[in-house]
């Protein structure tokens, strides 16, 4: 219990080795146009690690032309899809050959923990790839038994080219949430990793070229959001972008689809999402809950439950036992596999949410435990948790992305209900409690795109995710992700040789 905001040593950390820092475009690692690079910074300490090449308008043209290519004449589209899946099998294999070197990308990058990456991160996409490998070759139409004298069938073509702009909380989850549906649909694309986490994004590309993929397919340009992300929305040659980020830019991205060629768009927004915890539920268990939902990955998760609703029986109770588990959950060097809390993942990041522990101080919420950054560098903050909490407080109506948990008292179910659905936002939402009338009840009028009954970040890739209200709409994980990048073609033919 001493260890909560101390940075802890005595652990070791791998050698670290960065081998990629070019845009990878029609299958070959290049400079910028420009010749311009930016610094990346490792949070555990602030200082640079790598340059990495700065793309921007230009470049991204250089990729849209491969991918263009390689979607209008190339094999990818063309190939069967048990072809493609057998070569996105080979990719996720390679995968699993590179495991910890990629984690260590991703530790470096983003302040992940390791042990998580190499757990689940890195596993993750390669079953990701493989589910979707899976799904290659069974992509059907219908048959259409029309009226009048005509029959039909739809044929689910590939969108085209789409370009993917990502966020660097999950840089490998993110890539593959929709670099792997849309492979396997026969698209051709443009990634835009976000300028903190571009590292393994590059090594990604990297081993889909060993695995077969032809050039073309999967480019990389990494760079900021104003100049490379807003070239890819606004594109004219890009069919469908598919975002994940912040609403603010999420609203950018659409308006610049809107301006440009009317591509299609699917997006992946911010959240604000209510923990429900009712009386009946197990104290322990929810605490542990609790904490898990708003503490894992630093906070640094669109779906954190960073607004904890109690019932009033056990609330004094729950607010005694979550102080003390706070002071369990250790903050340190992600590399140490016994800390349960790397650094938030760059300087603006810490800043903005030390700056909205201070805004909920002001406004008059009472800070419960933690509140201050830790350690003598890097950005780390201390797990945070706020009682007194008013639904109108900017901190529990506002996106902080750290880890700082609001927790309220309520009365009622309904008030539960509405408390919950109080908030712009609609991407997750968790319920704890015995009674299978409450369960059903909140779970139904709740509007978010998940909810999660006696568990949080309960994930599971044949399950879409995506979000309600400004977090967003269009799908990852399931097969509704993979329809996102087809379209839907009718063909229709007379039955008899009549009059057409
Ligand atoms: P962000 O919106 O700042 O950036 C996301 C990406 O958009 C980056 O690649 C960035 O370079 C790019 N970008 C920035 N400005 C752009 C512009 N004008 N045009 C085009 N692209 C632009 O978000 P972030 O800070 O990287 O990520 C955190 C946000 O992402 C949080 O709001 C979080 O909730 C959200 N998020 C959502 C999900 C989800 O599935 N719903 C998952 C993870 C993160």
């Amino acid at each position: 219990s001493e260890t909560n905001g101390k940075v802890q040593e005595g652990f070791e950390i791998p050698e670290i080795n960065i081998k990629f820092t070019q845009l990878f475009i029609d299958g070959h690692f290049v400079d910028a146009l420009s010749g311009k690079t930016f610094e990346t910074r490792d949070p555990r300490t602030g200082e640079v690690v790598a340059r990495v090449a700065e793309g921007d308008k230009a470049d991204v043209d250089l990729a849209v032309k491969a991918a263009r290519k390689a979607f209008d004449h190339g094999p990818w589209p063309r190939m069967s899809g048990y072809q493609r899946g057998r070569i996105m099998m080979k990719f996720a294999d390679l995968i699993d050959q590179h495991t910890e070197d990629l984690a260590i990308l991703d530790t470096i990058n983003a302040g992940k923990l390791f042990k998580m990456g190499k757990l689940i991160d890195i596993p993750g996409a390669s079953q990701l790839l493989r589910y979707y490998a899976g799904a290659a070759d069974k992509i059907h139409g219908e048959t259409l038994k029309l009226s009048r004298e005509l029959q039909g069938y739809t044929l689910k073509e590939p969108i085209g080219v789409v370009g993917h702009i990502i966020p660097w909380n999950y840089p490998t989850t993110m890539f593959f949430f929709k670099v792997s549906p849309a492979l396997a649909a026969g698209c051709t694309m443009v990634v835009k990793p976000a300028e903190q986490s571009p590292l393994s994004a590059l090594y990604y590309a990297y081993l889909a070229k060993e695995a077969g993929i032809p050039d073309g397919v999967l480019n990389v340009v990494t760079g900021f959001g104003p100049t490379a992300g807003s070239a890819v929305a606004s594109h004219m040659d890009i069919d469908k972008v598919s975002f994940t980020g912040s609403t603010e830019v999420g609203r950018l991205v659409m308006e610049a689809a809107a301006k440009s060629n009317l591509k299609s768009v699917s997006l992946e927004l911010g959240g604000k999402s209510p923990l429900i915890i009712f009386d009946d539920a197990d104290v322990d268990m929810a605490v542990n809950l609790a904490q898990f939902a708003i503490f894992t990955n630093k906070g640094e998760i669109c779906v954190a439950g960073s607004r904890v609703y109690v019932q009033e029986g056990i609330y004094d109770q729950f607010v005694r036992k979550a102080a003390e588990a706070a002071k369990n959950w250790t903050v340190g060097d992600p590399f140490n596999p016994n800390i349960h809390q790397g650094p938030q993942v760059d300087k603006a990041q810490f800043e903005k949410v030390l700056k909205y522990i201070e805004i909920g101080k002001q406004e008059g919420a009472t800070l419960l435990t933690g509140g201050k950054a830790c350690g003598d560098k890097g950005y780390y903050v201390e797990p945070t948790i706020f009682t007194d909490v008013k639904d109108d407080m900017r901190i529990v109506q506002e996106e902080i992305f750290g880890p700082v948990m609001s927790l309220m008292k309520f009365k009622t179910i309904e008030e539960a209900i509405e408390k919950a659905n109080n908030t712009k936002y609609g991407l997750a939402a968790g319920i704890v409690t015995k009674d299978l009338n409450t369960m059903n009840r909140v779970s139904r009028s709740i509007r978010a795109g998940v909810i999660w009954v006696n568990c949080y970040f309960a994930f599971d890739i044949d399950c879409p995710f995506g979000g309600f209200k400004m977090s967003g709409f269009g799908k990852d994980m399931g097969l509704d992700a993979l329809d996102k990048y087809l379209h839907s073609k009718s063909v229709v033919t007379p039955i008899y040789n009549s009059p057409w």
